[in-house]
């Protein structure tokens, strides 16, 4: 596949549209009118979002010899909560307007005016907001039962530091790494699946020596940023923010944030953080259990610091299809929508498209389409004109288009059509999957 140029951009209103169109992402409880800032993933992007999971997992779990994995639950005991400091610090602060009665995060503004009404100095003093939601264990709605949805996937992993530890056995460095959903009752969620209240993070805790945190935490940037990179995203569309010393998280001693341009500007997709010793050594403290790890070179026992890069799945993959959103001429000189997702990500890998829906075309095009389907996601397309069903591809992000025509009835071959280049090959059937490897590079 051709390298990805730098998108010219797409403003959020046109991708939000194709999106909904092509059945990526459906705003939540929509025959209702829909529900503040939720989204639901749709057939392509249930498979994007899976696709970016799998790059995530796969690149810090199953090609490291240093990082295991973990799934713990979403409820946990709120003794946790309150150990790690987000009963007490996990606060935005929130401001009213007293005009139009709107909310904003007060370090979302810029200047006195009010971004809804246009009102000067109407903002009231900021009051702190927990963001954590809470809910009721049984039966009983009474504050004994009260417990939170996780608002951080990472408290899971120090809460299973000794579990880990002892049954895989691990020396130091090592990390514990996790996807799934966190919840956070962000006062002015939205950019679409940008900021929503109920998300995915993919986080990952590496345990190191003290002494070596700054090198790891450095090293982790680097490693964080080429992901996105190999996957696509052009490097001028990435920059770093290190925050400075007054800006830091109460259990950080450093933490920069690898930010995309979207279309409204530079914003995180991902922080990484030096956490220090900081959750395993309150969770000791807390819980009588001592979270350590013996070096048996030393002969003592040492508390690891964290270092922890922290993504979020729908931000990647927001980033990725504004990364891959370009419109540039098809064959006849007219303008096609391509996304030029990196094939890994490519919800579609391969689409079937018969040149006739009558035998003996559609029969042999259902048997192309059999022996492709067991290795990769396919579809197979035969309503419209041929131009059209490579329109509907590009505009999915497909990478390969196998066409089977009147003449492979007689050659038993088809053409294999490239998404970026729009290069056309013929090649036997039997080769076909062969082909589609080599072309895809998996
Ligand atoms: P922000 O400053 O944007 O609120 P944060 O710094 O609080 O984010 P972290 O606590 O570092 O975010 O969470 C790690 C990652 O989880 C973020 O980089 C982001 O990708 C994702 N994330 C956090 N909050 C949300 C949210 N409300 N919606 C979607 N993704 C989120």
């Amino acid at each position: 596949m051709t390298e990805s140029t730098a998108s010219p951009g797409v403003d959020m209103d046109t991708l939000v549209s194709l999106a909904k169109r092509r059945g990526f992402v459906f705003p939540s409880s929509e025959i209702y009118g829909g529900f503040a800032s939720t989204w639901d993933y749709g057939p392509l992007g249930v498979e994007l979002k899976r696709n970016v999971k799998d790059a995530w997992w796969k690149s810090m779990v199953r090609d490291r010899r240093d990082i295991v994995g973990l799934d713990a639950a979403i409820l946990m005991a709120p003794k946790v909560w309150e150990t790690s400091g987000h009963l007490t610090n996990f606060h935005d602060p929130l401001v009213d307007c007293r005009e139009c009665k709107s909310r904003f995060r007060a370090d979302h503004l810029e200047g006195e005016t009010c971004p809804n009404c246009g009102a000067r100095g109407s903002m009231t003093e900021a009051r702190q907001f927990n963001l954590m939601f809470k809910t009721f264990v049984g039966p009983v709605e009474e504050d004994a039962a009260t417990a939170y949805l996780r608002p951080e996937t990472a408290q899971g992993i120090f809460v299973n530091f000794e579990n880990v530890l002892t049954t895989t056995r691990r020396r130091l460095p090592f990390g514990i790494a996790q996807q799934g959903k966190s919840f956070r009752n962000e006062i002015t969620p939205g950019n679409f699946i940008f900021r929503t209240r109920e998300f995915e993070q993919m986080e990952m805790e590496f345990f190191v020596q003290p002494e070596t945190s700054d090198e790891w935490y450095r090293r982790w940037i680097d490693i964080r940023e080429q992901w996105y990179i190999d996957l696509g995203i052009h490097p001028e569309h990435l920059r770093r923010d290190e925050h400075p010393a007054e800006k830091l998280s109460h259990y950080s001693a450093g933490t920069t944030d690898i930010q995309y341009r979207f279309p409204w500007g530079w914003d995180e997709l991902e922080g990484i953080a030096n956490r220090t010793d900081f959750d395993l050594t309150v969770h000791s403290e807390a819980s009588g259990r001592k979270l350590s790890y013996f070096d048996s070179e030393t002969n003592e026992h040492v508390v690891p610091h964290v270092v922890e890069p922290a993504a979020g799945v729908d931000r990647s993959v927001l980033a990725f299809l504004v990364d891959a959103y370009h419109v540039e001429p098809d064959e006849k000189g007219d303008e096609r929508v391509i996304l030029k997702l990196h094939p890994r990500l490519a919800p579609v890998k391969v689409a079937v498209l018969p040149l006739s829906r009558k035998e003996p075309v559609a029969n042999l095009a259902g048997e192309v389409w059999d022996l492709l389907r067991p290795h990769w996601a396919t579809q197979y397309d035969d309503t419209q004109s041929i131009g059209r069903r490579y329109r509907r591809q590009d505009e999915v992000g497909t990478p390969l288009c196998v066409t089977v025509d009147f003449e492979s009835l007689e050659d038993n071959a088809a053409t294999i059509r490239d998404r970026d280049t729009q290069e056309q090959i013929r090649v036997a059937i039997p080769e076909l999957p062969a082909a589609i490897r080599e072309k895809l590079g998996f």
